[in-house]
């Protein structure tokens, strides 16, 4: 059964939104958008052919409005909701309430979302299709006596983790015994507060991994395809900053071995849509199932520019009811590709997210150059949503050479306003581990804690590249000035906000 989309609503805000349009766009399909008090003024919102207010600036009352945004869907009489990553996207009761409203939500089925939302639940669904899972409980834990006797026979260090957990929330390392209930404790009620539900399971904690998921696509027919790998191991407070496809850490045998362990977990829960499976690897080179997103994810494009597929477009084409037009063996791969996650944060200080003002913004181009964006010179880095700025990805023939274009485009990045990632992120491109791809999820405490945290930080609010750009422009004006007194005075103007020449 297929039925054409036309309209679609993009339950969202930022640059997904307007990734998600330009696709809708090139489709020959409308694009409605749906925006808070807050982003009036973003891009996204012009963007879209339609756009209508929530009315209203936190997230509970906008982006995670269910009723209201359904109220919107039907008034624009749409054909379909994309929910994007991060808000509702794997919220089961949105996608439930989108399907009673007779539209089409573009993602699985609610009961799946569901299901593979419960870790404990996902890790009992895959391994009954033998998927290895991490060592760990069945259930979720809640006495004492139980957990600890569970950990002995597991064997520290363990970590607890939220049993509805995202976004590292509601995770602690115990390395022994007596640390065990003051984590569960502390895990349990920070569960609660993030996700209303304070379940908690005990998993082996596995020493130096490395983060490694599939993307897979599958149809409403049962027939299930992987795009490869991503290697998403660089992270801090266990989020993802800098991704990569290839992985260094993987054999053309483990590569088809994973692939396979992927598209298994897929099947195991009758999964449609595109989605994501997500492995930890242990230096053994054994693989266990972390967990599955049932969604977008934010790193696609590196998936995108090495194979040649444009997920969303799928993601549409599947929610039509269209079946995969290519079998696995015809997906191929080609070069290399990186991604670089551009937030507002001050990376010299414990990664702790800033806000502000872009006031000033330029974004690296050429060939093989792409920057997925939702803000431009004059947008506001707010407190209401997540710090993302936007997400620079680049492609290249080899490994080596991504890099180098990789670090061209970091320097050429001019944000001034708002501290951003950019220093850390081209810390990890220069650094000997990365470059000979031999790094793990510890590369912050690693290398970043003991020598990055070393370097001039003064670059870090795009200064140096604001004051070559200020000072051409003042040159023509007078060159009477002496041009390190200039530069010194542009410097301060820019550091007291009061920059007019
Ligand atoms: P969330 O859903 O909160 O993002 P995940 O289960 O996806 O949590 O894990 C996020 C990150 O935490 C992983 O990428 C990894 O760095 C770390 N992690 C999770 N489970 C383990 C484990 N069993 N051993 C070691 N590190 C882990």
């Amino acid at each position: 059964m297929s039925r054409q989309i036309k309209k679609i609503l993009v339950a969202n805000r930022g640059e997904i939104t307007l990734r998600i349009m330009r696709t809708i766009r090139e489709m020959g399909r409308q694009s409605v958008a749906i925006y808070s008090d807050v982003d009036i003024a973003m891009p996204f919102v012009r963007y879209a052919d339609e756009a209508y207010s929530l009315e209203g600036k936190e997230a509970r009352e906008t982006y995670l409005d269910i009723p209201k945004i359904i109220s919107i869907a039907r008034k624009a009489k749409v054909d379909a909701i994309h929910p994007g990553y991060g808000f509702l996207s794997e919220n089961s009761e949105f996608a439930r309430e989108v399907g009673k409203a007779g539209i089409i939500f573009i993602g699985p089925r609610a009961d799946v979302i569901k299901s593979m939302g419960d870790k404990t639940e996902a890790r009992k669904l895959v391994s009954g299709y033998g998927v290895p899972v991490v060592p760990g409980t069945p259930n979720s834990i809640d006495d004492l006596r139980e957990a600890k006797e569970a950990a002995r026979k597991i064997g520290y260090p363990i970590l607890v983790k939220a049993a509805a957990g995202g976004g590292g929330k509601g995770m602690r390392l115990v390395k022994e015994e007596s640390e065990l209930e003051s984590s569960l404790r502390g895990a349990q009620s920070e569960a609660l507060s993030a996700f209303g539900d304070n379940r908690i399971f005990i998993e082996k904690y596995i020493v130096n991994p490395r983060h490694i998921e599939f993307q897979i696509l599958a149809d409403n027919y049962g027939n299930v395809v992987h795009l490869f790998e991503r290697e998403c191991s660089i992270q801090r407070r266990h989020q993802k900053v800098v991704e990569e496809t290839p992985s260094m850490a993987l054999t053309p045998e483990l590569r088809e071995e994973m692939g396979d362990a992927a598209i298994n977990a897929a099947k195991a829960c009758g999964y449609s849509n595109a989605g994501t499976v997500e492995f930890i690897l242990g230096e053994d080179g054994k693989y266990y199932f972390l967990e599955m997103n049932t969604r977008l994810q934010v790193e696609h494009p590196i998936t995108e520019a090495t194979t040649g597929i444009d997920i969303v477009r799928k993601q549409i084409k599947i929610a039509e009811g269209n079946k995969l037009d290519f079998s696995q063996k015809e997906i191929t791969r080609r070069g290399h590709s990186i991604e670089s996650r551009i937030y507002a944060e001050d990376v010299f200080n414990g990664f702790l997210p800033d806000t502000g003002t872009l006031k000033m913004l330029r974004e690296p181009v050429g060939n093989g150059v792409r920057v997925d964006s939702g803000v431009e010179s004059g947008s506001e880095i707010s407190v209401y949503y997540d710090s993302m700025i936007a997400k620079l990805s680049v492609w290249d023939t080899s490994r080596e050479h991504a890099i180098k274009k990789m670090l061209r485009a970091l320097d050429e990045y001019v944000i001034v306003g708002v501290k951003t990632t950019i220093p850390f992120c081209k810390f990890v491109l220069e650094s000997d581990d990365f470059r000979g791809g031999k790094y793990s999820t510890h590369f912050v405490e690693k290398h970043w804690n003991a020598e990055g945290l070393k370097i001039n930080n003064f670059a870090n609010d795009g200064l140096d590249a604001a004051v070559i750009v200020a000072a051409s422009r003042l040159k023509k004006k007078s060159n009477k000035q002496n041009s390190t007194e200039r530069s010194e005075k542009i410097k301060s103007n820019w550091r007291d906000g009061r920059f007019e020449s």
